[in-house]
């Protein structure tokens, strides 16, 4: 790790008391370099055009932007752009760019690997390695808004990691995207699998963020095989939490759905799911499985499956979604990317669906 003072990670008042202590500038000096690192997304101390000159040598002396690069990045012929951010300890995290007519979102990641052990899950089979720190969040924002050619609108917490297991962390992340980079709370979305007594922590902070839980099964039996986490809470657990985290903050889940073929596909699975959320307020948001090479060889459920179980759920009265895939031809599905940078491949072709 580096021992330099890293700029990005820092608020505006932290910079300002930063140039204030260290370098006896005035406070707005701290202003101005924030304007720098978060608004416009600059990589260098030279580029900070309103600073002296003096200031600026002095910054590229003691202080770095950010010590993390990115390392390898796709860009696929539907636009998605695809990071793989190098950090200063030599570990290496996934993040996405999405560009869409109307926004343009980004994949964060969370966690260096992940514990949760997800079946269907190509970063589960890199095990866990480390908690991202806050800046570490935001530069994976930062490095992809210079890759794009529109402000970044959106985002979403569902790269590499189970984020309500960094919870500190990412609280304080959104934050400073919200108040430094200027993006709202409102257009965030926090992933999780589950972790019950962070959602009732998360809730307790109240934001205006979508919180979305990988529900994935309808029942404990099926959802056990597939998410590990289900042996410690169960799913009645789980949608309690969601009714709790609703009462709280006023703002529906989103229940994601990563359908399975002939694992948790079928009308009745469909049926018991519609039954368990009744009174729920909710979105579910259906993802049929993009192949990844995992240890139990899921499938993907034809066309007339996922039809017939989005139809089932239209009818008992739920709000259905189905997640847009993108970056088809590049490595676009979480954990992919690195395992295959480090010697393990992973075969190309698949679409960014399957995370959380
Ligand atoms: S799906 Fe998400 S929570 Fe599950 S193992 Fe993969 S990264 Fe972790």
């Amino acid at each position: 790790m580096t021992e330099s003072p890293v700029l990005v990670g820092m608020s505006t008042s932290e910079l300002r008391e930063w140039v204030a202590t260290q370098f006896w500038e005035p406070a707005y000096r701290g202003n101005q370099i924030a304007q720098w690192v978060y608004r416009r997304a600059v990589d260098s101390f030279e580029a900070m055009s309103d600073l002296p000159a003096r200031l600026r040598t002095r910054l590229s002396e003691v202080a770095l932007i950010t010590p993390n690069q990115i390392d390898i990045t796709q860009r696929s012929r539907d636009g998605v752009v695809k990071g793989l951010l190098r950090l200063s300890d030599g570990n290496e995290v996934e993040c996405v760019l999405l560009p869409y007519e109307e926004r343009v979102s980004v994949c964060l990641s969370t966690q260096v690997g992940c514990a949760m052990g997800c079946r269907f899950c190509a970063t589960a089979q890199g095990g866990y390695t480390r908690n991202l720190t806050t800046g570490e969040m935001v530069d994976q924002l930062l490095h992809l808004q210079r890759l794009s050619e529109r402000p970044i609108t959106h985002l979403v917490m569902m790269g590499m990691g189970e984020p309500l297991l960094n919870l500190p962390n990412l609280v304080r992340a959104l934050h400073l995207i919200h108040e430094e980079v200027g993006i709202s709370m409102r257009r965030m979305t926090v992933s999780t699998v589950g972790i019950v007594p962070k959602i009732y922590e998360l809730a307790e902070h109240r934001l205006p963020i979508t919180l979305a839980i990988s529900l994935h099964a309808p029942d404990d039996e099926t959802r056990a095989k597939i998410m590990p986490v289900n042996r410690k809470w169960t799913v009645e657990t789980l949608l309690q939490s969601a009714r709790d985290y609703f009462e709280r903050t006023h703002r529906r889940v989103t229940f994601e759905y990563l359908l399975l073929r002939e694992v948790n596909d079928t009308p009745d699975h469909a049926r018991l799911l519609a039954q368990r959320l009744r009174g729920v307020p909710c979105l579910v948001n259906l993802i049929p499985f993009n192949y990844v090479p995992t240890p139990d060889q899921y499938q993907r459920p034809e066309v007339e499956r996922v039809q017939r179980f989005r139809q089932i759920l239209e009818q008992a009265g739920i709000e259905v979604s189905q997640r847009m895939e993108r970056g088809h031809d590049i490595d676009a599905a979480c954990g992919q990317l690195r395992g295959k940078h480090r010697g393990k491949p992973i075969p190309l072709k698949m679409s960014y669906s399957v995370s959380h």
